[in-house]
């Protein structure tokens, strides 16, 4: 299976400063979306922390024995050192994907918070992830509709985030990509500004290309208000047909005016 990917991050149109990080390593067919918490610009430390351990346990050449959970582990433990050295970021947190892909089509997907990953398969869109998130409670327990739970002020509760406890508690989900399939990261900042529907619409238009697939659905969840951080990390599954088609691009950052940078 060959893939072709992008990402792109965004400040959105409210928010001060982005705490949202990506990544995206195609080549060791690893890609993340992680979405931190924490005031004194403490999310964007936990996010980067948390995206720096998966680079630096992967360091370019992939331990094919290391599985999606035991990466979050390690990123886990990153930020609770951090802390531990900076008690300034006690209460630090962040939400992450990740999904580790195969050359034969495996993937296996690890998440702890409400940062998603959805499948794109035969013009149908499917959440694979399930929200690790207060109001998602409430709908497991038949308390809240899943329309009333995307209006409801406690959406962005978390009940699971990397830093908030010594051990944590991925789910894993494993699936098997097929020729066609797209599979997208996002952190909430898309999915409580755009249904399903519309981020399928978008998918489905963008075509093939992975660039045109986050960078409309970044820009579509700024046009809906951009109320928070917006990530999303796009991977078109090729097959082995046309590997001329086939197109790898860099991870592209974007960072809003007056954000001081990385
Ligand atoms: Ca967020």
């Amino acid at each position: 299976m060959r893939y072709a990917s992008h990402g792109r991050t965004d400040r959105g149109r409210v928010r001060p400063h982005n705490e949202d990080d990506i990544l995206v390593a195609p080549e060791d067919g690893v890609f993340a979306v992680a979405d931190g918490m924490g005031g004194h610009a403490a999310g964007e430390v936990a996010s980067r922390t948390a995206i720096q351990a998966l680079r630096d346990a992967l360091c370019g050449t992939r331990d094919e024995s290391l599985p999606a959970g035991e990466l979050l582990r390690r990123a886990n433990l990153e930020i609770a050192r951090s802390i531990e050295t900076h008690p300034e970021y006690r209460g630090m947190g962040t939400t992450i994907v990740v999904a580790m892909l195969e050359p034969d089509g495996g993937c296996a997907i690890a998440h702890v918070g409400d940062s998603r990953a959805y499948l794109v398969r035969d013009d149908a869109i499917r959440q694979l992830t399930t929200d690790h998130s207060f109001v998602n409670e409430l709908v497991r327990l038949g308390m809240l509709s899943r329309e009333q739970a995307a209006r409801d002020p406690r959406r962005n509760v978390v009940t699971r985030a990397l830093g908030s406890a010594q051990v944590v508690v991925p789910d894993v989900v494993e699936i098997r990509l097929e020729p066609g399939d797209v599979l997208l990261l996002c952190s909430d900042g898309l999915n409580t500004m755009l249904g399903d529907d519309e981020i399928l619409a978008h998918v489905v238009a963008a075509g093939r290309d992975p660039a045109a697939m986050s960078e409309r659905l970044v820009a579509a969840a700024n046009d809906a208000g951009g109320e928070d951080n917006v990530s999303v990390v796009a991977i078109a599954c090729e097959g082995d047909v046309d590997p001329a088609a086939v197109r790898r691009t860099a991870p592209n950052r974007t960072l809003g005016p007056g954000t001081g940078g990385e």
